[in-house]
């Protein structure tokens, strides 16, 4: 592919952003990708690691980039915005990677007045539980799905211009309304890592701890994995999203008393049939994961 961005500017250079970068770069699709962050230690690991060229600060970084992408944790976004109000160039375009968007639409708002038409809410469906630039890796957006939020003021042209980089990155692109998505990733990626949490921490201050971490085995691993993920990221798209979540943590538990119901009335057939119903609905989510990675 030729060139599209000649200078991408990455603020946050973590999982997120560094597996942007390294995979425009690896698709040719961009120039120059300068970094931006917070401890100049992380930034020049990201240059040793290949991720990025230079670096400056926020608002060099907005007047000199095509392509500015917030990468930040939530609680970061605001400052950020606030540090490249009045210097976005002329024909730049922002968007971000976090992780719920009616938040970061009114961060985004707050720093600079109005809710910009170059400004294009983005949120890419994919992660794993590491963080920083050591984390990063070229293919981790390869068959994965980005959503963009574009509010009524959005510039189509700047849509399209982010749509065509994470495309190039190797991700397919789909637009929804702000609200939607955050009810969706409540549900689908939010209430998930809370159960995760929840789980470990409630067996770890049980009495008999040490016997149950002795004796956890495979199924305790892969549902616990997302527990690793980093603690404060996670707080802060909890607090972000907390809404949709805390709705969505009320229904779950209302599933819960089911079981709880079932078992206590000795059900072994209501059980199973939530058994069947569940693993049915997951072996259709395997495959269409299958699908969308190989097309
Ligand atoms: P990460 O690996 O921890 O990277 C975040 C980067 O931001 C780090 O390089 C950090 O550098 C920098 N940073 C932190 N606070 C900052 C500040 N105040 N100003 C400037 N830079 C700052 O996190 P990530 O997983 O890439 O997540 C980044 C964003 O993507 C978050 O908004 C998250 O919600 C979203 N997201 C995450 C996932 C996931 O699974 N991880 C998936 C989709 C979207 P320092 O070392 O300098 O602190």
């Amino acid at each position: 592919m030729s060139v599209a961005i000649r200078r991408l500017a990455v603020i946050g250079v973590g999982l997120i952003g560094g597996s942007l970068a390294l995979a425009l770069r690896r698709a040719g699709a961009v120039e120059e990708v300068i970094g931006c962050g917070r401890r100049a230690a992380t930034l020049e690991r990201a240059r040793e690691l290949g991720i990025i060229d230079t670096t400056m600060t926020i608002a060099e970084a907005a007047a000199a980039a095509d392509v500015v992408v917030v990468c930040v944790p939530l609680g970061a976004m605001g400052g950020v915005f606030e540090a490249m109000a009045g210097a976005v160039g002329p024909e730049t375009v922002v968007t971000d990677a976090g992780s719920a968007k009616a938040a970061v639409i009114a961060d985004a708002e707050a720093a600079f007045g109005a809710v910009p038409p170059w400004f294009v809410p983005g949120h890419p469906i994919a992660g794993t539980e590491r963080s920083g630039p050591e984390a990063a890796f070229p293919e981790l957006y390869q068959g994965r799905r980005v959503i963009l939020t574009p509010a009524a003021v959005t510039d189509p042209a700047a849509v399209a211009r982010v749509r065509a980089m994470w495309e190039a990155a190797g991700a397919g692109v789909v637009t929804m309304d702000a609200a939607h998505h955050d009810d969706v990733l409540a549900a689908t990626s939010h209430l998930p890592h809370v159960l995760a949490y929840a789980l470990v921490d409630a067996l770890s201050r049980w009495d008999d701890r040490q016997e149950i971490f002795e004796f956890a085995a495979g199924g305790f691993r892969d549902f616990t994995r997302i527990a690793s993920s980093d603690p404060a990221m996670w707080r802060d798209i909890c607090m972000a999203n907390r809404g949709p979540l805390s709705a969505a943590l009320r229904r779950y538990l209302s599933e819960l008393e089911e079981v709880i119901q079932r078992l206590e009335a000795a059900d072994a057939a209501g059980l199973e049939e939530i058994f069947h119903r569940a693993r049915h609905e997951r072996e259709r989510f395997l495959e269409l994961l299958e699908g969308r990675r190989a097309s």
